[in-house]
């Protein structure tokens, strides 16, 4: 038996092994990542971790899970190909490898900044680990920082250097920040809360070049013409999916390797989860491809079910958190479709949620410092709940009778 290949050690691809088995697979499984790390959880890097000089990974499993469920862990490997004729992986310093099922969890990566400069020592985004690692040191020796990009990567790393005494600065092209994710009130709010800090925030603008000295970064100039001064430049301007592999073996790719509601692409033998999977969306009926770890935990759940012989469709409920300095944040739902909301809570306290309505139906709920309202709207959500208006504005004992 040949058994199962999951490509990629992330969050994905080591949920995906961690359920084949308690599923019941009895089949080989082999793990394969690139880095050469026990995997780890990736949201402390840009929150706790930069933080801390002492602060190590937090590992996803324990260092003898994988022995001990049988699971070949393989780190330090790069594949390079898929043969989907002979059904086997291709590697740059390893024999090939057969498979019967292909995951496909190679995540994201970082995008690129195409201006001038853009190679300088200095320079850098945030993905593994390594990254935070030059961040941390960096950051250290740097008194100016600028962050290309208002999400949420780059703004809890802004938050963070501020509150560690860095001169902050984020520039973001949109008009508002977490424009791609959260609607309106929240922008505003991590906005106000982050001038309150002391963080400069430019809206609506880009960087045109990038300034260095010996090799080293100096400055940012903004495409008004500003100079910003900068010893380390942190790049936050969204990622793009691992496709390639899928790509180049012909598995169809729309913004991420194409898969059903089984997380099956193309190839009935192949799956994609995680970061790198695109699907219409059981709650909005829109293709998307979503980058949390609830999305990539759970299609890995889904899929490991699948190839052990399980017939169940996706149908978790999206949700995702960051901790942006003071600011808890945690959505739940999609907003996509919204057109119009109702605020619960005092933004002047920092602890407010936007309900987001498609008509009179709840789609997302968008939280400050308020877990009780997530906590209560995944569970809502989950039992297939969605209260109008009214009942929001009833508070959350009315709708947890809608529970019982
Ligand atoms: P990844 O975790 O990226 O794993 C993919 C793995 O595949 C990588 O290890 C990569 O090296 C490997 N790989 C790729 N190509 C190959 C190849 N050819 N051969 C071998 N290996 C390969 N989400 C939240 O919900 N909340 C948060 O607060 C949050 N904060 C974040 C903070 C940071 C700094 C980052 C980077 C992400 C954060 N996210 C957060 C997003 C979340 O971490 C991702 O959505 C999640 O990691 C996706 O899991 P994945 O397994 O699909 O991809």
């Amino acid at each position: 038996k040949k058994g199962t290949l999951i490509i990629g050690a992330g969050h994905a691809g080591v949920q995906t092994a961690a359920s084949l088995r308690e599923a019941g697979y009895d089949e080989p499984v082999v793990l394969i990542g690139k880095e050469n790390e026990l995997p780890y959880h990736k949201p402390p890097l840009s929150k706790t971790f930069i933080k801390d000089a002492q602060a190590g990974p937090q590992l996803l499993r324990g260092e003898n899970f994988y022995a001990s469920n049988h699971i070949d862990f393989r780190p330090g490997l790069h594949v390079t190909r898929i043969d989907l004729a002979s059904r086997r992986l291709e590697f740059a310093q390893a024999a090939p490898l057969a498979f019967d099922r292909l995951v496909l969890a190679t995540g994201s990566r970082p995008r690129r900044l195409s201006v001038e400069g853009a190679d300088l020592a200095g320079v850098v985004s945030l993905r593994e680990i390594e990254d935070a690692r030059l961040i941390r040191l960096k950051s250290d020796a740097s008194a100016d920082v600028v962050v290309l990009g208002g999400g949420f990567i780059g703004l809890e790393i802004a938050a963070t250097l501020q509150a560690a005494g860095r001169n902050v600065t984020v520039i973001e092209a949109a008009d508002r920040l977490l424009g791609r994710v959260v609607a309106q009130p929240i922008g505003e709010h991590v906005r106000q809360r982050f001038a309150d800090l002391g963080v400069r925030i430019l809206t609506g603008m880009t960087v045109s070049r990038l300034e260095g000295e010996n090799g080293y970064v100096t400055a940012a100039i903004t495409s008004a013409g500003e100079r910003l001064p900068a010893q380390l430049v942190i790049v936050g301007v969204g990622v793009v999916p691992n496709v390639e592999l899928a790509e180049q073996a012909g598995i169809a790719v729309a913004n991420g390797v194409r898969v059903d509601g089984q997380m099956r692409s193309r190839v009935a033998e192949i799956f994609a989860v995680g970061d790198v999977a695109s699907y219409r969306h059981w709650l909005t009926g829109q293709d998307v491809r979503l980058e949390s770890v609830q999305n990539a935990t759970d299609q890995a759940r889904l899929a490991a079910q699948i190839i052990a012989g399980g017939s169940e469709t996706y149908k978790a409920v999206p949700w995702f958190w960051s901790d942006i300095g003071d600011m808890k944040l945690q959505m739940v739902g999609l907003n996509t479709g919204a057109d119009n909301h109702l605020v619960v809570g005092e933004r002047q306290e920092n602890s407010f949620s936007a309900y987001h309505f498609a008509g009179e139906r709840l789609v997302a709920i968008e939280s400050v410092n308020r877990p009780a309202d997530h906590m209560l709207g995944r569970k809502m959500m989950a039992a297939g709940l969605f209260p109008d208006r009214n009942l929001v504005l009833q508070g959350n004992n009315a709708m947890k009778g809608l529970l019982a």
